[in-house]
């Protein structure tokens, strides 16, 4: 249920609503717009009328939400969500790129990727120190070494980091050192992970599973935001068809619908999303101009010798490349990068 307040509704006025929800059993959410507060309600009982909310001083509509994510949803935050990193907005009008490499392979790896991929434009290095791999004889990454790594290379170039957690023993590592943590798709349904992670005060990227419905990704969503973090990122990263050309499907139009839906920011990764270096850039193009908020892409100095997923991974020149023609693309979708 939500509770939308009138504009210029006061602080008591807004307490007595909290109150109530309260008193009928609900968990309020509070989501103060610019113009609106919006309470969001969930946990409480199917059956009650909604005119108890109605009546009440400085509301403005009460509804029931139909979709099975509450928090998630579009209505609760119409305005969108920005979430912010330090200095770096994803979800308003200026477009973010992460890049780096797949994994963190060595210092002077991660050193070079921060340094080339800062000089292009990107404002977040992407890189796994822990790595959900395939298969359990593959490199399973640096661990905290690596994330040491990515911390000093991303200060030194000035950028901030985005490293994946698998488990929830690995949260206060990666807090220590990451700025975002990132959930890959194997981990989209690992809900004690995710509700590990609503209690951090720090951003999260959400990839959606390789078979997962766009309302799945949602509903994972809400685990986290059901806890209090709100600064939740959602990512395609392409998912599993009959089509065996590319690794993965790159389903451009959960980015619109997505959108729609709901108020997160939402990421597009055109690296797993198809898997092949020369499928990278016309989809990241694409996911731009479908309005992605952000677009996270594999770069790496010497692909053929990556660690993991070199087929997928930009060269040094090819990010460049891509990065003029993101920026001559961005003002044509209302976007600058
Ligand atoms: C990654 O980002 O390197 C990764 C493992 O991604 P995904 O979880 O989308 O496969
Ligand atoms: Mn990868």
């Amino acid at each position: 249920m939500l509770v939308v307040m009138q504009q210029g509704a006061s602080e008591p006025q807004i307490q007595g609503v909290i109150d109530r929800m309260v008193e009928l059993g609900f968990n309020v959410h509070r989501s103060t717009g610019v113009i609106h507060t919006v309470l969001g309600g969930v946990g409480g009982k199917d059956e009650f009328d909604l005119a108890v909310f109605e009546v009440m001083d400085g509301v403005k509509e009460a509804v029931r939400i139909a979709s099975p994510y509450k928090l998630a949803s579009r209505s609760f935050r119409p305005a969108g969500t920005v979430v912010r990193v330090g200095d770096v907005d994803i979800g308003g009008e200026r477009v973010v790129v992460m890049a780096g490499p797949c994994a963190v392979e060595g210092r002077d790896q991660i050193f070079g990727a921060a340094e080339i991929v800062a000089a292009a434009g990107a404002r977040v290095i992407r890189g796994g120190a822990f790595k959900p791999r395939s298969s359990p004889y593959s490199f399973q990454g640096l661990g905290e070494e690596g994330l040491r790594y990515l911390r000093d290379a991303a200060d030194r170039y000035g950028l901030k980091v985005v490293s994946e957690v698998m488990d929830p023993s690995q949260i206060p590592l990666i807090r220590e050192y990451a700025d975002i943590f990132q959930v890959g798709a194997r981990n989209m349904q690992n809900f004690i992970l995710l509700r590990e992670l609503g209690k951090e005060r720090k951003p999260v990227l959400l990839k959606r599973g390789i078979a997962a419905t766009i309302e799945e990704l949602l509903l994972s969503a809400e685990y986290i935001l059901s806890g209090g973090n709100y600064d939740v990122m959602l990512c395609e990263r392409g998912i599993r068809t009959f089509e065996t050309y590319t690794r993965n499907t790159m389903d451009i139009s959960a980015i619109p619908v997505v959108h729609k839906l709901s108020h997160l920011p939402i990421v597009a990764d055109p690296s797993h999303g198809t898997g092949r270096r020369d499928k990278v850039a016309p989809m990241a193009r694409a996911a731009l101009a479908a309005g992605a908020d952000a677009l996270i892409i594999e770069v790496h100095q010497d692909p053929d010798r990556a660690f993991s997923d070199g087929a997928q991974s930009l060269r040094p020149n090819q990010f460049v490349e891509l990065m003029g023609q993101l920026r001559a693309i961005a003002p044509a979708v209302g976007r600058s990068l």
